[in-house]
């Protein structure tokens, strides 16, 4: 739970807005020590607000510079940035907190804009709307050639999120899945070679059908007709 930085209220769970005194509140970057403001090298739009971004250094590790909205406190990550920034914040998770990702899941950060497509802030095509992690309930804004967009709170829930195991049950979901796609590729090939029961026939160049016992086949039809030879014979030499 997060505190309104303007009148100390708490903040609705669901909303980064101050319902006492109507304050946006950067609950994303206001534990961030220090940030410092860039020239941006070309303008990026806020996809909520339709004014300039901001390129902030975060001075996570190296320089880490991402773009932020000063009025609606969106962000914007460049292709992979934000992915490196919550491996990078949250290590060293090896438990599942149920609990608390159940209520992390609840929040649906929504109230704060009706759903809708939103347009990436380089290219101004529409994005696309994805659960990040595939499970943690916070869907982000997604351009596949310039990078994610977070809408204010977004990236704390997903820290959050993070920090009480979602990404270990994401992973296992992941490894279940590739185990499945293994298993019915397996089951393909075994289809393909046919049952092992020795009926399968293999054709040669020309495209005759041979088929492994048609010999030993013909063999024993012609010894089952020399016994029944010899039998039919037999009656007259007895
Ligand atoms: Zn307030
Ligand atoms: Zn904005
Ligand atoms: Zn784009």
């Amino acid at each position: 739970m997060s505190n309104c930085k303007n009148c100390g209220a708490a903040l609705p769970p669901d909303s980064i807005i101050c319902t006492y005194c109507n304050t946006r509140v950067d609950i994303d970057l206001g534990d961030v020590n220090r940030y410092t403001i860039e020239t941006p090298e070309s303008e990026r739009i806020c996809p909520r607000c339709n004014i300039p971004l901001q390129t902030i250094d975060i001075n996570f590790g190296d320089k880490f510079l991402i773009e932020r909205c000063s009025s609606c406190m969106g962000l914007f990550f460049d292709l992979n940035e934000l992915e490196t920034l919550v491996d990078k914040s949250v290590a060293n998770v090896y438990q599942i907190d149920y609990s608390r990702l159940g209520e992390i899941h609840q929040l649906k950060r929504h109230s704060d804009y009706p759903v809708t497509y939103i347009k990436c802030p380089v290219c101004r095509k529409l994005m696309n709307r994805l659960n990040f992690g595939f499970h943690s309930g916070v869907i982000i804004d997604k351009c596949k050639d310039h990078g994610i967009w977070l809408d204010g709170g977004e990236l704390r829930q997903i820290l959050e999120w993070t920090k009480a195991g979602g990404q270990i049950i994401n992973e296992r979901k992941q490894l279940e899945m590739e185990r499945l796609k293994l298993q019915e590729e397996r089951d393909k090939l075994r289809f393909q070679q046919g049952p092992l029961d020795g009926s399968s026939q293999f054709s040669n160049e020309k495209g005759f059908t041979i088929s492994p016992y048609s010999h030993s086949e013909s063999e024993i039809d012609l010894s089952d007709m020399f016994s029944r030879m010899n039998k039919f014979l037999s009656r007259f030499f007895k």
